[in-house]
């Protein structure tokens, strides 16, 4: 896959698509090589959440407008060059491992963000990230479920994509089309659960909503040791039973916290008046943790760095990322949580992490989320495939030092995957497409991702046969196998 010549013949090709592009991109744009004598821009843009079976670039072009992209995918096509465009460089999918030595158009210059009063709708460049996103809506005094598309306010406004009205992009022939309900319809309903496999968005239209509380969100963090595992996933499975649109929860795995080993992190966020929340607070409180941080209450864009001990704080930071850089996952969904399955699964991080203490880290973080208007929505409006169909959210972790010792993180992965596969209470794998094809040892079925149902996947392709005959944007979750 991508460019597989010499050593010399790349360089040469780095240094022609350099002097060749650069001519005909506006005058601030840059194309960056791996070899420049400065490296700073080259490294910024090529720094990734993981290392793991990462894509590896030849050049990173930044563009400055939406005509740079259109240039860039005009000539890369010319040339039979594989390219591939980048936003927060945030995904895990191993897919990406197949694109080796092609361009990477760096599209976090593209953040740009419109608001339309009288529609409610926020536009937002191709390349911004979620946080710039939910500071812009914070300010207009509005709010709308954030994440890659599933995120807490998803029991309100269903998944982000769900409230996508439009999206400008860019197609495999270099063509520019708009999205919507009235214009390539048939495309619209692709972009929403598939959309990396058919163009570069260059910009999305979102509706959005008044803020509920004033923007204010309570959060709670509570701590369990271990052997309260059975009681802490029973109560987890009983409140989701009738859990509020108001309430999202977050299980993670903490090595140490606060001087003590092997901790079960439970994280409430309330995002209604505080008082409603106290009876589902109160089931968790009753449990006994061995530390409650007890109630903060904070502006929304906050949320991600207050919640869970604000480790986020740390973990959002690029330059930290290379501190732990092989982060391999493995996802699933599950109906309800296995009483069993949960419990030896972090009694085995635990042991693992006893190990390997000196050599890899194993974590895990699982998402609880309302369902509400996810689930008003009709199943085939979207080609989201899980809206019935994903409970709860997995993300199993490990991160070895060193890639000498991959296979016992790989393995440990995919036998916990397994394992909550035939406990999830579906009897098969449906996973969550941005959490998909975490290791490379364990393949996700292209069903796994876009719904078993034959008629999903049969119009998925179609659909990429007429946008994109060629198959070139291959690399995320493809798909058409390769
Ligand atoms: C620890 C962790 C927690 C997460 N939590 C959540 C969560 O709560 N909710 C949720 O929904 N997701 C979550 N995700 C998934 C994450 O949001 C996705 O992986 C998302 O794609 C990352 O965005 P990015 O811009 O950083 O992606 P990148 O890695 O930059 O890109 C991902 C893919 O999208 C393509 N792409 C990038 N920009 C464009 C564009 N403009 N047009 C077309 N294609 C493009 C890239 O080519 C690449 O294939 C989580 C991931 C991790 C690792």
């Amino acid at each position: 896959m991508g460019c597989q010549q010499s050593g010399d013949d790349l360089v040469s090709l780095a240094v022609t698509i350099r002097t060749e592009l650069e001519r005909k991109l506006s005058n601030k744009a840059r194309v960056h090589l791996p070899f420049d004598e400065d490296k700073t821009e080259f490294e910024k843009a090529n720094l990734r959440f993981t290392q793991y079976e990462r894509p590896t670039y030849l050049a990173i072009v930044d563009p400055v407008c939406e005509n740079d992209v259109i240039e860039v995918v005009k000539y890369a096509r010319e040339k039979g060059i594989p390219f591939t465009p980048r936003g927060g460089h945030h995904s895990v999918t191993t897919t990406m491992g197949r694109f080796q030595n092609g361009m990477c158009i760096n599209m976090r210059p593209l953040n740009q963000m419109r608001w339309d009063a009288g529609k409610r709708h926020v536009t937002i460049g191709g390349g911004a990230i979620t946080d710039e996103f939910v500071r812009f809506v914070h300010d207009l005094g509005m709010e709308v479920t954030f994440g890659a598309g599933l995120g807490r306010l998803q029991g309100k406004y269903g998944f982000l994509n769900d409230n996508m009205i439009s999206c400008k992009l860019v197609l495999a022939d270099g063509s520019m089309v708009v999205a919507s309900k009235n214009s390539h319809p048939d495309l619209f309903w692709g972009l929403r659960g598939a959309g990396h496999n058919f163009g570069i968005a260059l910009e999305a239209t979102f509706q959005v909503y008044p803020q509920a509380n004033g923007g204010i969100h309570h959060t709670w963090d509570l701590e369990y040791t271990l052997d309260q595992c059975d009681e802490v996933f029973r109560t987890l499975n009983s409140v989701y039973e009738s859990m509020p649109a108001e309430l999202a929860i977050f299980v993670l795995w903490l090595r140490r916290s606060s001087g003590r080993k092997h901790i079960i992190l439970v994280n409430l966020v309330w995002s209604g008046a505080a008082a409603d929340a106290d009876p589902y607070v109160q089931r968790f409180e009753s449990l006994e943790p061995v530390l409650s941080s007890g109630r903060k209450s904070i502006p929304w864009p906050e949320l991600p760095y207050a919640t869970y001990k604000e480790m986020n704080k740390l973990f959002c930071k690029p330059e930290i990322w290379l501190r732990g850089p092989y982060k391999m996952m493995g996802a699933a969904c599950v109906e309800t949580f296995d009483l069993k399955t949960t419990r030896e699964f972090f009694e085995s991080v635990k042991s693992m992490s006893e190990k390997w203490e000196d050599r890899g880290w194993f974590s895990a973080m699982f998402e609880c989320l309302p369902d509400q208007r996810v689930r008003e929505i009709s199943d085939d409006a979207t080609a989201f495939p899980w809206r019935g169909g994903s409970n709860h959210f997995l993300m199993l972790n490990a991160t070895p030092k060193r890639m000498e010792d991959r296979k016992v993180f790989e393995d440990h992965l995919n036998y916990w995957k397994r394992r909550f596969i035939d406990t999830s209470g579906y009897g098969r794998l449906q996973q969550y497409v941005s959490y998909g094809n975490g290791t490379s040892t364990m393949k996700d079925p292209p069903e796994a991702l876009y719904g078993y149902e034959p008629w999903r996947l049969e119009k998925l392709r179609n659909l990429k046969q007429k946008y994109d005959p060629d198959n070139v944007f291959r690399w995320y979750q493809p798909l058409l196998e390769s």
